[in-house]
Protein backbone atom coordinates (compact mmCIF):
# COMPACT_ATOMS: atom_id res chain seq x y z
CA UNK A 1 0.00 0.00 0.00
CA UNK A 2 1.10 3.31 -0.84
CA UNK A 3 0.79 6.31 1.49
CA UNK A 4 -0.99 9.36 0.16
CA UNK A 5 -2.85 10.40 3.00
CA UNK A 6 0.26 12.85 4.69
CA UNK A 7 -3.56 15.37 5.49
CA UNK A 8 -4.87 12.70 7.68
CA UNK A 9 -1.81 12.22 9.70
CA UNK A 10 2.07 11.67 8.94
CA UNK A 11 4.15 8.60 10.14
CA UNK A 12 6.47 9.75 13.20
CA UNK A 13 10.22 10.40 12.00
CA UNK A 14 12.31 7.64 13.49
CA UNK A 15 14.89 10.42 15.43
CA UNK A 16 11.51 11.75 16.80
CA UNK A 17 10.54 8.11 18.65
CA UNK A 18 14.15 8.09 19.45
CA UNK A 19 13.75 11.24 21.61
CA UNK A 20 10.91 10.38 23.31
CA UNK A 21 11.65 6.94 24.16
CA UNK A 22 13.34 6.94 27.54
CA UNK A 23 10.84 10.16 29.13
CA UNK A 24 8.47 7.01 29.35
CA UNK A 25 10.59 4.15 31.01
CA UNK A 26 13.52 6.31 32.88
CA UNK A 27 12.75 9.92 32.68
CA UNK A 28 9.21 9.77 33.67
CA UNK A 29 9.09 12.72 36.28
CA UNK A 30 6.34 15.20 36.83
CA UNK A 31 7.48 17.95 35.00
CA UNK A 32 5.73 20.32 37.58
CA UNK A 33 7.56 17.99 40.63
CA UNK A 34 10.42 20.08 40.13
CA UNK A 35 11.93 19.29 43.66
CA UNK A 36 14.25 16.45 42.36
CA UNK A 37 16.29 15.60 39.56
CA UNK A 38 13.56 13.04 38.07
CA UNK A 39 11.51 16.23 37.49
CA UNK A 40 13.79 18.33 36.39
CA UNK A 41 14.76 16.65 33.56
CA UNK A 42 11.03 16.55 32.47
CA UNK A 43 10.86 20.18 32.54
CA UNK A 44 14.52 20.93 31.24
CA UNK A 45 12.48 18.83 28.43
CA UNK A 46 9.51 20.79 27.82
CA UNK A 47 11.19 23.94 27.57
CA UNK A 48 13.11 22.65 25.36
CA UNK A 49 10.63 21.46 22.95
CA UNK A 50 8.80 24.55 23.92
CA UNK A 51 12.06 26.58 22.36
CA UNK A 52 11.93 24.02 19.47
CA UNK A 53 8.43 24.55 18.74
CA UNK A 54 8.55 28.13 19.08
CA UNK A 55 11.63 29.02 16.86
CA UNK A 56 9.32 26.87 13.89
CA UNK A 57 6.58 29.95 13.94
CA UNK A 58 9.17 32.22 15.08
CA UNK A 59 7.40 32.93 18.60
CA UNK A 60 8.62 33.79 21.91
CA UNK A 61 8.31 30.28 23.63
CA UNK A 62 5.75 32.32 26.81
CA UNK A 63 3.55 32.40 23.54
CA UNK A 64 3.28 28.56 23.39
CA UNK A 65 0.58 26.51 24.86
CA UNK A 66 0.22 23.15 24.79
CA UNK A 67 -2.51 20.93 24.20
CA UNK A 68 -3.50 17.61 23.48
CA UNK A 69 -4.01 18.63 19.25
CA UNK A 70 -5.19 21.32 16.98
CA UNK A 71 -8.97 20.06 17.76
CA UNK A 72 -8.72 21.15 21.52
CA UNK A 73 -6.41 24.57 20.18
CA UNK A 74 -9.10 25.56 18.32
CA UNK A 75 -11.99 24.52 21.16
CA UNK A 76 -9.56 26.87 23.61
CA UNK A 77 -9.34 29.81 21.25
CA UNK A 78 -13.25 30.16 19.93
CA UNK A 79 -14.58 29.06 23.32
CA UNK A 80 -11.41 30.75 25.32
CA UNK A 81 -12.62 34.40 23.05
CA UNK A 82 -16.04 34.58 23.26
CA UNK A 83 -15.78 33.63 27.35
CA UNK A 84 -13.61 35.90 27.95
CA UNK A 85 -14.59 39.31 25.67
CA UNK A 86 -18.56 38.56 25.83
CA UNK A 87 -18.36 42.25 26.99
CA UNK A 88 -16.77 43.60 24.41
CA UNK A 89 -18.79 41.42 21.62
CA UNK A 90 -21.03 38.48 20.69
CA UNK A 91 -20.28 38.21 16.88
CA UNK A 92 -17.38 35.55 15.44
CA UNK A 93 -16.92 35.83 11.64
CA UNK A 94 -15.48 32.07 9.98
CA UNK A 95 -15.85 30.62 6.93
CA UNK A 96 -17.93 27.47 5.37
CA UNK A 97 -14.70 25.55 4.79
CA UNK A 98 -13.18 25.54 8.13
CA UNK A 99 -12.41 22.28 9.86
CA UNK A 100 -14.90 20.78 11.84
CA UNK A 101 -13.10 21.68 14.74
CA UNK A 102 -13.51 25.52 13.96
CA UNK A 103 -17.28 24.93 12.51
CA UNK A 104 -19.21 22.32 15.52
CA UNK A 105 -17.46 24.89 17.78
CA UNK A 106 -18.82 27.91 16.65
CA UNK A 107 -22.50 25.99 15.85
CA UNK A 108 -22.31 25.15 19.36
CA UNK A 109 -21.31 28.98 20.31
CA UNK A 110 -23.96 29.98 17.89
CA UNK A 111 -27.08 27.42 19.91
CA UNK A 112 -25.89 29.33 23.52
CA UNK A 113 -26.53 32.82 21.92
CA UNK A 114 -23.49 33.68 19.66
CA UNK A 115 -23.67 35.77 16.45
CA UNK A 116 -21.69 33.98 14.12
CA UNK A 117 -21.10 34.66 10.64
CA UNK A 118 -20.01 31.41 8.25
CA UNK A 119 -18.83 33.62 5.35
CA UNK A 120 -19.10 31.93 1.78
CA UNK A 121 -16.29 30.77 -0.81
CA UNK A 122 -16.03 30.58 -4.16
CA UNK A 123 -15.62 28.07 -6.74
CA UNK A 124 -11.58 27.95 -6.25
CA UNK A 125 -11.90 27.74 -2.29
CA UNK A 126 -11.22 31.69 -2.06
CA UNK A 127 -12.99 34.02 1.02
CA UNK A 128 -13.92 37.38 -0.27
CA UNK A 129 -11.72 40.07 1.80
CA UNK A 130 -14.52 42.71 0.58
CA UNK A 131 -17.27 40.45 1.93
CA UNK A 132 -15.17 39.76 5.11
CA UNK A 133 -14.34 43.57 5.77
CA UNK A 134 -18.21 44.13 5.28
CA UNK A 135 -19.01 41.88 7.81
CA UNK A 136 -17.15 43.10 10.44
CA UNK A 137 -19.15 45.32 12.72
CA UNK A 138 -18.81 47.02 16.30
CA UNK A 139 -19.92 43.70 17.82
CA UNK A 140 -17.46 41.71 16.11
CA UNK A 141 -14.66 40.05 18.24
CA UNK A 142 -12.60 37.01 16.51
CA UNK A 143 -12.23 36.05 12.51
CA UNK A 144 -11.24 32.85 13.00
CA UNK A 145 -9.74 31.57 9.24
CA UNK A 146 -7.58 28.94 8.46
CA UNK A 147 -4.25 29.00 6.68
CA UNK A 148 -4.57 26.24 4.37
CA UNK A 149 -7.55 23.59 3.69
CA UNK A 150 -7.00 20.22 4.84
CA UNK A 151 -8.75 19.30 2.05
CA UNK A 152 -7.57 21.29 -0.73
CA UNK A 153 -4.57 22.95 0.32
CA UNK A 154 -5.79 26.11 -0.60
CA UNK A 155 -4.32 29.08 1.51
CA UNK A 156 -6.05 31.92 2.40
CA UNK A 157 -4.80 35.61 2.33
CA UNK A 158 -2.94 35.22 5.45
CA UNK A 159 -1.94 38.47 5.82
CA UNK A 160 -4.61 40.35 4.21
CA UNK A 161 -6.67 38.97 7.19
CA UNK A 162 -4.48 40.15 9.72
CA UNK A 163 -4.56 43.23 8.47
CA UNK A 164 -8.01 43.81 8.17
CA UNK A 165 -8.15 42.66 11.75
CA UNK A 166 -5.68 45.01 13.04
CA UNK A 167 -7.51 47.34 11.71
CA UNK A 168 -10.85 46.88 12.83
CA UNK A 169 -9.17 45.94 16.18
CA UNK A 170 -10.36 42.26 16.31
CA UNK A 171 -8.49 39.08 17.28
CA UNK A 172 -7.47 37.20 14.22
CA UNK A 173 -7.07 33.29 15.09
CA UNK A 174 -5.64 30.83 12.38
CA UNK A 175 -5.64 27.20 12.33
CA UNK A 176 -2.66 26.46 11.11
CA UNK A 177 -2.77 22.84 11.03
CA UNK A 178 -1.80 21.90 7.67
CA UNK A 179 0.48 24.73 7.12
CA UNK A 180 2.69 24.59 9.69
CA UNK A 181 5.88 22.80 8.84
CA UNK A 182 4.80 22.97 5.19
CA UNK A 183 5.16 26.49 4.40
CA UNK A 184 7.28 29.54 6.55
CA UNK A 185 4.83 30.61 9.32
CA UNK A 186 6.57 34.29 11.60
CA UNK A 187 4.01 35.29 13.27
CA UNK A 188 6.48 37.75 14.91
CA UNK A 189 6.38 39.19 11.64
CA UNK A 190 2.23 38.96 10.47
CA UNK A 191 -0.90 40.20 12.22
CA UNK A 192 -2.23 36.78 13.94
CA UNK A 193 -2.84 36.88 17.54
CA UNK A 194 -3.86 33.17 17.89
CA UNK A 195 -2.87 30.36 16.06
CA UNK A 196 -3.22 26.35 16.46
CA UNK A 197 -1.18 23.62 15.14
CA UNK A 198 -0.65 19.39 15.90
CA UNK A 199 2.30 17.66 15.99
CA UNK A 200 0.83 14.93 14.19
CA UNK A 201 0.84 16.57 10.31
CA UNK A 202 4.63 17.01 10.74
CA UNK A 203 6.09 13.74 11.26
CA UNK A 204 5.81 14.08 15.48
CA UNK A 205 3.60 12.36 17.56
CA UNK A 206 -0.41 12.07 17.66
CA UNK A 207 -2.39 13.35 20.56
CA UNK A 208 0.13 16.91 21.17
CA UNK A 209 -0.73 19.92 19.55
CA UNK A 210 0.15 23.89 20.48
CA UNK A 211 -1.87 27.40 20.78
CA UNK A 212 0.26 30.58 19.94
CA UNK A 213 -1.23 32.69 21.77
CA UNK A 214 0.39 36.46 21.32
CA UNK A 215 1.89 38.31 24.06
CA UNK A 216 -0.45 40.30 25.86
CA UNK A 217 -3.61 38.34 24.67
CA UNK A 218 -3.75 35.59 27.68
CA UNK A 219 -6.58 37.77 29.12
CA UNK A 220 -8.48 37.77 26.07
CA UNK A 221 -8.87 33.73 26.30
CA UNK A 222 -10.64 31.82 29.19
CA UNK A 223 -8.89 28.63 29.81
CA UNK A 224 -11.12 25.68 28.97
CA UNK A 225 -9.71 23.06 31.17
CA UNK A 226 -9.28 24.05 34.69
CA UNK A 227 -7.48 22.56 37.39
CA UNK A 228 -3.30 22.47 38.59
CA UNK A 229 -2.70 25.64 36.62
CA UNK A 230 -0.08 24.28 34.11
CA UNK A 231 0.84 26.19 31.02
CA UNK A 232 0.72 29.29 32.69
CA UNK A 233 -3.05 28.82 33.90
CA UNK A 234 -4.09 28.38 30.37
CA UNK A 235 -4.84 24.15 29.98
CA UNK A 236 -4.47 22.45 33.15
CA UNK A 237 -3.22 18.81 33.18
CA UNK A 238 0.26 16.69 33.67
CA UNK A 239 1.85 17.35 31.08
CA UNK A 240 2.35 14.41 27.99
CA UNK A 241 6.64 14.86 28.30
CA UNK A 242 6.96 12.09 25.82
CA UNK A 243 4.57 13.34 23.18
CA UNK A 244 6.14 17.14 23.72
CA UNK A 245 9.65 15.96 23.25
CA UNK A 246 8.50 14.07 20.01
CA UNK A 247 6.83 17.30 18.91
CA UNK A 248 10.09 19.50 19.73
CA UNK A 249 12.21 17.10 17.66
CA UNK A 250 9.82 17.40 14.94
CA UNK A 251 9.31 20.96 14.87
CA UNK A 252 13.37 20.91 14.82
CA UNK A 253 13.52 18.99 11.96
CA UNK A 254 10.78 20.38 9.90
CA UNK A 255 12.30 23.74 10.56
CA UNK A 256 15.67 22.47 8.87
CA UNK A 257 13.51 21.06 5.93
CA UNK A 258 11.90 24.45 5.66
CA UNK A 259 14.99 26.03 5.62
CA UNK A 260 16.55 23.26 2.70
CA UNK A 261 13.59 23.54 1.05
CA UNK A 262 13.01 19.97 1.15
CA UNK A 263 9.48 20.98 0.20
CA UNK A 264 10.07 21.78 -2.62
CA UNK A 265 11.35 18.41 -3.66
CA UNK A 266 7.36 17.84 -3.26
CA UNK A 267 5.74 19.91 -6.33
CA UNK A 268 7.42 18.37 -9.06
CA UNK A 269 6.09 14.75 -7.91
CA UNK A 270 2.21 16.19 -6.42
CA UNK A 271 2.57 18.14 -10.38
CA UNK A 272 3.50 14.48 -11.78
CA UNK A 273 0.99 12.94 -10.56
CA UNK A 274 -1.47 16.02 -10.78
CA UNK A 275 -0.59 16.84 -14.74
CA UNK A 276 -1.32 12.88 -15.27
CA UNK A 277 -4.76 12.91 -13.45
CA UNK A 278 -5.75 15.82 -15.73
CA UNK A 279 -4.31 14.83 -18.97
CA UNK A 280 -6.93 11.40 -18.27
CA UNK A 281 -10.00 13.84 -19.18
CA UNK A 282 -12.82 13.39 -17.44
CA UNK A 283 -11.56 14.85 -14.03
CA UNK A 284 -11.47 18.58 -12.44
CA UNK A 285 -8.83 19.69 -10.03
CA UNK A 286 -10.88 21.70 -7.22
CA UNK A 287 -8.67 24.96 -5.79
CA UNK A 288 -6.28 24.66 -8.98
CA UNK A 289 -6.34 28.34 -9.78
CA UNK A 290 -5.27 29.85 -6.26
CA UNK A 291 -1.84 29.40 -4.14
CA UNK A 292 -2.23 25.82 -2.83
CA UNK A 293 0.44 23.92 -0.25
CA UNK A 294 2.93 22.30 -2.63
CA UNK A 295 1.58 18.19 -1.37
CA UNK A 296 -2.07 18.01 -1.81
CA UNK A 297 -4.07 17.81 -4.97
CA UNK A 298 -8.01 17.36 -4.75
CA UNK A 299 -9.48 15.69 -8.01
CA UNK A 300 -12.98 15.28 -8.89
CA UNK A 301 -13.32 12.78 -11.27
CA UNK A 302 -16.66 12.13 -13.28
CA UNK A 303 -18.70 9.26 -14.84
CA UNK A 304 -17.61 7.13 -12.26
CA UNK A 305 -19.28 5.17 -9.26
CA UNK A 306 -17.40 7.41 -6.26
CA UNK A 307 -18.13 4.43 -3.86
CA UNK A 308 -16.61 1.86 -6.20
CA UNK A 309 -13.90 3.91 -6.81
CA UNK A 310 -12.21 4.81 -3.64
CA UNK A 311 -12.48 0.78 -2.62
CA UNK A 312 -10.87 0.16 -5.57
CA UNK A 313 -8.37 3.06 -4.95
CA UNK A 314 -7.93 1.94 -1.42
CA UNK A 315 -6.65 -1.50 -1.71
CA UNK A 316 -3.30 -0.34 -3.42
CA UNK A 317 -3.58 3.39 -2.61
CA UNK A 318 -4.35 5.17 0.85
CA UNK A 319 -5.89 8.24 -0.21
CA UNK A 320 -9.24 9.60 0.90
CA UNK A 321 -12.68 10.87 -0.15
CA UNK A 322 -13.69 14.19 1.84
CA UNK A 323 -12.21 14.51 5.13
CA UNK A 324 -10.80 12.09 6.63
CA UNK A 325 -10.31 13.93 9.89
CA UNK A 326 -13.81 14.09 10.11
CA UNK A 327 -15.83 11.44 7.78
CA UNK A 328 -15.42 7.57 8.33
CA UNK A 329 -18.22 7.60 6.55
CA UNK A 330 -18.87 8.91 2.94
CA UNK A 331 -21.11 12.02 3.77
CA UNK A 332 -20.84 14.49 0.94
CA UNK A 333 -17.36 17.08 1.87
CA UNK A 334 -18.60 20.58 3.27
CA UNK A 335 -15.69 21.68 2.03
CA UNK A 336 -16.24 20.59 -1.53
CA UNK A 337 -20.23 21.76 -1.11
CA UNK A 338 -18.54 25.13 -0.39
CA UNK A 339 -17.26 25.36 -3.46
CA UNK A 340 -20.10 24.15 -5.22
CA UNK A 341 -19.68 20.69 -6.41
CA UNK A 342 -22.98 18.47 -6.71
CA UNK A 343 -23.11 15.39 -3.78
CA UNK A 344 -22.37 13.17 -6.96
CA UNK A 345 -18.91 14.79 -7.82
CA UNK A 346 -18.13 15.13 -4.38
CA UNK A 347 -18.65 11.22 -3.51
CA UNK A 348 -15.91 10.75 -6.41
CA UNK A 349 -13.31 12.92 -5.44
CA UNK A 350 -10.45 11.76 -4.39
CA UNK A 351 -7.74 13.94 -1.82
CA UNK A 352 -4.09 12.83 -3.18
CA UNK A 353 -1.28 14.42 -0.09
CA UNK A 354 1.73 13.69 -0.57
CA UNK A 355 4.75 13.62 2.30
CA UNK A 356 8.49 13.27 2.22
CA UNK A 357 8.30 9.67 2.19
CA UNK A 358 6.87 9.74 -1.48
CA UNK A 359 9.23 9.00 -4.11
CA UNK A 360 8.57 8.65 -7.90
CA UNK A 361 8.71 4.65 -7.59
CA UNK A 362 5.54 5.64 -5.36
CA UNK A 363 3.83 8.03 -7.94
CA UNK A 364 4.80 5.39 -11.44
CA UNK A 365 2.86 3.07 -8.81
CA UNK A 366 -0.26 5.37 -7.89
CA UNK A 367 -0.10 6.33 -12.09
CA UNK A 368 -0.28 2.81 -13.21
CA UNK A 369 -3.12 1.56 -10.38
CA UNK A 370 -5.43 4.29 -11.28
CA UNK A 371 -5.00 3.78 -15.12
CA UNK A 372 -5.96 0.03 -14.30
CA UNK A 373 -8.58 1.42 -12.19
CA UNK A 374 -10.36 3.94 -14.33
CA UNK A 375 -10.32 1.69 -17.52
CA UNK A 376 -12.33 -1.56 -15.64
CA UNK A 377 -14.71 1.43 -13.90
CA UNK A 378 -14.99 3.53 -16.95
CA UNK A 379 -15.07 0.52 -19.86
CA UNK A 380 -16.35 3.05 -22.19
CA UNK A 381 -13.60 5.34 -21.74
CA UNK A 382 -11.42 5.24 -24.35
CA UNK A 383 -8.85 7.29 -23.34
CA UNK A 384 -8.12 5.42 -20.06
N1 LIG B 1 -7.61 21.61 11.83
C1 LIG B 1 -7.25 21.15 10.63
C2 LIG B 1 -7.14 22.09 9.47
C3 LIG B 1 -6.98 19.80 10.45
O1 LIG B 1 -6.63 19.34 9.26
C4 LIG B 1 -7.10 18.92 11.58
C5 LIG B 1 -6.90 17.48 11.43
O2 LIG B 1 -7.09 16.93 10.43
C6 LIG B 1 -7.46 19.46 12.80
C7 LIG B 1 -7.71 20.81 12.89
C8 LIG B 1 -7.58 18.60 14.02
O3 LIG B 1 -6.30 18.29 14.51
P1 LIG B 1 -6.04 17.21 15.63
O4 LIG B 1 -6.11 15.89 14.95
O5 LIG B 1 -4.66 17.51 16.14
O6 LIG B 1 -7.05 17.38 16.68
Amino acid sequence: LVYMDYNATTPCDRDVVNEMLPYFTQMYGNAASIHYDLGWYSKTAVDNARKQVANLINADQLEIIFTSGATEGNNLAIRGVYEACKSKGNHLITCKTEHKATLDTLEHLQRIGANVTFLDVDDRGMINLDELGKTINKETILVCLMYANNETGVIHPFAEIGELCKKNKIMFMCDATQAVGKVPIDVKNSLVDILTFSAHKMYGPKGVGAVFIKDGHKTDIMPQITGGGHENGMRSGTLNVPAIVGFGKAAENAMKELESNANSKLVPLRNQLEDFLIGLGEVKLNGGNVKRLPHVTNISFFNIDGKRLLKSLNKFLAVSSGSACSSASLDTSHVLKAMGISSETAQSTIRFSIGKYTTEDDIDFAINKIKGILASLRPMNTKT
